[in-house]
């Protein structure tokens, strides 16, 4: 199908043509053929770079009203957002501060692209431009199935179905093991595909060979590194060593490759140690000038980037969620003007931006999950190796699975020959199912327990639940909240009539979840009682409260540094709501300790350098704490308010973090 006859503005068209595109790629008709420009509902179960963005923009333009995008990630709604607004003729609005209060001026715009965080959180301070939605596009709707985000997503999805019923629902998936599952529960069509613009090969490597999955056998050049020569040896050969070669192998023709390792630390190992050995030095299009190395010193002082930009000058670098954001953008920038051949990345850089090379290597196939190693899930694995192959410069991609010390029948087995999970909902976890029930009590949205159900019925949990019954949970989760006092209930039956308490609501608005309430609550009135006494009420205060949430990031406390951050616990009690005998867990009050410590000498005017240097974290740990921080200082404010503890400490510590900032 010809760009030509598509149903939208002559000038959306000539945009298409202007990006290249100018026939519908197979899926993309397959939608079209399946109405998506006639306002049905549909699921797209397709893989990386086949297309995806296409859908959803032919879905949006062609709706009859404005438009929302949905996805996951902040850095992926920033690039989409620039993508949408680029359309000749549209608007489109971006709500990327995760827990900024909602923007009503979000209802003027053709196409709003935010996180589902972000749109649950407007939800629930009354955002009433859902209503007139005409077309919500779900992005990733895969991720369902994890831990936090996926209750979020599937409630969202639930409550924007019943605002805007007439709204046409499109979601985009990865290629998972059920897609017709979320189909069914969107009453939506189902356009399934595993067809790629560049073809994908995806081998396993052993002894020097690359095993593909359509029979070729490839040996793999020796490369610069000594390599043994004993077939003992060699069988033996570490995995870095082949993922070296395999690197070189393919910067030395002049592709790019990426290379998935299991922590930050390897990252940065791994692209040192090509550096050093000078794999992709020559071969990248700034000839290795170092004008890219300049540009990521001067974003800060740290170490890290110290180290980044001495990678970036032999043509390899780093890519991990510990850098600061500055620097990952300057990396993925170079990467794409071909001004690095090689990056070494964590797996979240594969569930993120649009970041092809032709050759994948993933070295790490198991990762330590806090007690044991463990088997990456099939689905990860598979969008790293979907990273291979750039459109338009590539004949091919090829993804290479190498492995620790793993047989190359199992990875075989596992991740080429297997199939990827199914989608599954989490929203029976106790948690969410509080802090939701929390929500839909707060809005309004429900005031009994029969109506919560009710609202859970258009999740995608009861879709797939043959006979579903929340009613035992939800009870119990009615009891929590009442307990937490965020919650009235004037009796147990299905018909008892609930409502939020005036904190119940505060919770919900500041979109917080219940337990951080509570901890805040909790804080709040110490810090009274301190201000009673005369006692000394800080900024450490105000920060040990809202680090101490679990709202907040944990920071990795070292065995070294314990002690010292026990002294320092000791040395400042006084200003602290929780005594050294009173925590609950101790071991992570000291964490939340050490996360309010930073905090505060962030605030104090230390330096990203120094704070990196002392405390062991990440220059991009630092930022997210900030702004978490951020956000949760102003809720400690609002909560404070309807406790009744006429404080100022929450809301001058949140304008120092903000000055600081700037
Ligand atoms: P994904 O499915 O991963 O979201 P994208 O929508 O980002 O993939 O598309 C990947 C690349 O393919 C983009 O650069 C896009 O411009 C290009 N592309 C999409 N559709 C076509 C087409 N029909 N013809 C040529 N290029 C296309």
């Amino acid at each position: 199908m010809d760009v030509g006859e598509l149903p939208v503005r002559r000038r959306i068209r000539d945009r298409f043509r202007q990006e290249g595109i100018e026939t519908l790629y197979p899926p993309q008709r397959a939608a079209v053929e399946a109405g998506i420009c006639d306002g049905n509902n549909l699921v797209a179960a397709i893989p990386t770079a086949s297309g995806k963005t296409l859908i959803a923009e032919l879905a949006m333009v062609t709706a009859d009203g404005p438009s929302l995008y949905m996805c996951p990630l902040r850095a992926l709604a920033r690039e989409k957002h620039e993508t949408f607004d680029a359309l000749p003729g549209v608007d489109a609005g971006l709500a990327t501060g995760e827990y900024d209060s909602p923007a009503e001026e979000l209802a003027t715009y053709d196409i709003v692209v935010a996180t589902s965080e972000k749109v649950d959180s407007a939800i629930r301070n009354g955002a009433s431009w859902v209503d007139d939605l005409a077309c919500v596009v779900v992005d990733e709707v895969h991720l369902l199935g994890s831990d936090r985000r996926g209750p979020t997503l599937e409630v969202t999805v639930a409550t924007l179905r019943r605002r805007a019923p007439e709204a046409q629902l499109v979601a985009l998936s990865a290629t998972v093991a059920n897609p017709e599952d979320v189909a069914e529960w969107l009453d939506a069509d189902l356009v399934e595909s595993t067809w790629r613009p560049v073809e994908l090969r995806t081998g396993v490597y052993a002894d020097g060979r690359v095993a593909f999955d359509d029979g070729a056998v490839q040996p793999v050049d020796a490369g610069s590194e000594t390599v043994a020569d004993a077939p003992e040896e060699r069988a033996h050969e570490q995995p870095t060593k082949a993922t070296s070669r395999l690197i070189e192998e393919t910067v030395g023709n002049g592709g790019q490759a990426l290379s998935f390792v299991r922590s930050r630390r390897e990252a940065e190992t791994l692209a040192e140690r090509f550096a050093r050995s000078g794999i992709a030095e020559r071969h990248t299009t700034g000839g290795n000038d170092s004008a890219v190395a300049d540009e990521i010193r001067a974003i800060d002082g740290t170490a890290t980037g110290e180290r980044l930009a001495d990678c970036v000058r032999s043509g390899v670098a780093f890519h991990h969620a510990g850098l600061g954001s500055e620097h990952r953008a300057a990396v993925e920038t170079a990467f794409r003007n071909r001004e690095i051949a090689c990056l070494c990345a964590t797996p979240t850089l594969a569930a993120g931006v649009n970041l092809p090379a032709r050759r994948v290597v993933v070295r790490d196939l198991k990762r330590y999950t806090g007690s044991a190693m463990e088997w990456l899930p099939v689905l990860e694995v598979h969008q790293m190796c979907g990273r291979a192959g750039r459109p338009h410069l590539d004949p091919y991609g090829e993804a290479v699975l190498v492995g620790d010390c793993d047989s190359p029948e199992e990875l075989t087995r596992r991740y080429v020959e297997g199939d990827p999970e199914a989608v599954a909902s989490n929203l029976a976890d106790r948690s969410s199912l509080r802090t939701h029930t929390l929500s839909l009590v707060a809005t309004g949205f429900a005031d009994t327990p029969r109506e919560i159900l009710d609202r859970f019925d258009g999740t995608f949990y009861a879709s797939r639940t043959p006979s579903p019954d929340l009613s035992g949970d939800v009870a119990t989760v009615i009891e929590d909240l009442a307990e937490m006092e965020l919650v009235r209930a004037s009796g147990t039956s299905a018909d008892a009539r609930l409502s939020a308490t005036e904190l119940g609501t505060q919770v919900s608005r500041q979109y917080v979840r219940p337990e951080t309430g509570t901890r805040i609550v909790r804080g709040v009135e110490t810090i009274g009682r301190m201000q009673t006494d005369g006692g000394s009420v800080t900024q450490l205060t105000a920060l040990e409260v809202v680090c101490d949430t679990t709202d907040m990031q944990d920071t990795y406390l070292g065995n070294r540094e314990r002690a010292d951050m026990y002294r320092f616990a000791r040395r400042r009690s006084e200003e602290l709501t929780t005594g050294m005998n009173d925590a609950d867990d101790f071991e992570r009050w000291l964490e939340s300790v050490k996360t309010a410590r930073i905090l505060a000498e962030w605030i104090d005017g230390a330096s990203v350098e120094t704070l990196v240097e002392s405390y062991r974290i990440g220059p991009g740990d630092l930022e997210s704490r900030v702004s978490r921080a951020e956000w949760l200082l102003g809720a400690g404010d609002a909560i404070a308010g309807v406790v009744g503890v006429d404080t100022p400490i929450f809301e001058s510590t949140r304008q120092e973090l903000v000055e600081r900032q700037e």
